[in-house]
């Protein structure tokens, strides 16, 4: 069983960075992003909440494509924007969680649909402010805030979850709110993202949920599970 500090965090990606190939990022963040790029990718991530990236894409681009601005997103009839977004599933509830999130920003700002606000503030009292709204939870508020604004916070989905409690980093039974706010204590900053890209590849590629294919050299280093 590896003990896990920070060296070790490194050495696991270093080892999944020769399996898999670095993990690039893409797209600009923080202050070289466009103005409402922040809320774009807040309400993209309410859309990707359990749902396939191809079905997130296709909510997302109907959405942007048939709403001029947030404004008209925010004031859309809910039928309207839950037949909108429908290929992401869950639209009465998504509709809602967007519509809410638009309304907690711009009450925020004084009426602007921007996020810039956020770049200011610590991490945790960022992460705070998002997850004070009703159904941002701290895997949609970590994907804004590693993904747009370059912040040190490690956003944990399902398959990040389940390799990071078969390597044994957090424990089995840990809630994924409480996983999140483990790996964001153990995994040094600078491999926050890289970390949360490579973790992804390898639940896909190697530890599937039903059916897992154990034969790889990080497998072999790294996991002593039962699944083996
Ligand atoms: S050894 Fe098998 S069960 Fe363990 S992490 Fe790798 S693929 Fe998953």
């Amino acid at each position: 069983m590896t003990e896990w500090d920070a060296a070790a965090v490194e050495r696991l990606h270093d080892d999944l960075v020769d399996l898999h190939g670095p993990a690039e990022r893409d797209g600009e963040h923080g202050s070289d992003a466009a103005p409402g790029d922040g809320v774009r990718q807040l309400l993209t991530t309410i859309l990707s909440q359990n749902v396939a990236d191809e079905n997130t894409r296709r909510a997302a681009n109907s959405l942007f494509d048939r709403y001029a601005d947030f404004r008209a997103i925010e004031d859309a009839p809910h039928d309207e924007l839950a037949e909108t977004i429908r290929v992401a599933g869950l639209p009465d509830t998504k509709a809602e969680r967007i519509q809410r999130a638009l309304a907690a920003v711009r009450e925020q700002t004084g009426g602007a649909y921007s996020l810039a606000f956020l770049d200011a503030m610590p991490t945790d009292e960022a992460k705070a402010w998002l997850t004070d709204i009703k159904g941002v939870g701290p895997k949609t508020a970590s994907v804004v805030l590693n993904f747009h604004f370059g912040k040190p916070a490690m956003a944990v989905d399902t398959h990040v979850e389940r390799v990071s409690k078969r390597f044994g980093l957090v424990a089995e039974s840990a809630s994924n709110a409480r996983v999140h706010d483990l790996l964001d204590d153990l995994v040094p900053d600078d491999l926050k993202y890289p970390l949360h890209v490579l973790l992804i590849t390898h639940g896909r590629e190697f530890c599937t949920a039903r059916s897992p294919d154990c034969d790889n050299p990080v497998c072999a280093t790294y996991c002593d599970c039962d699944g083996c």
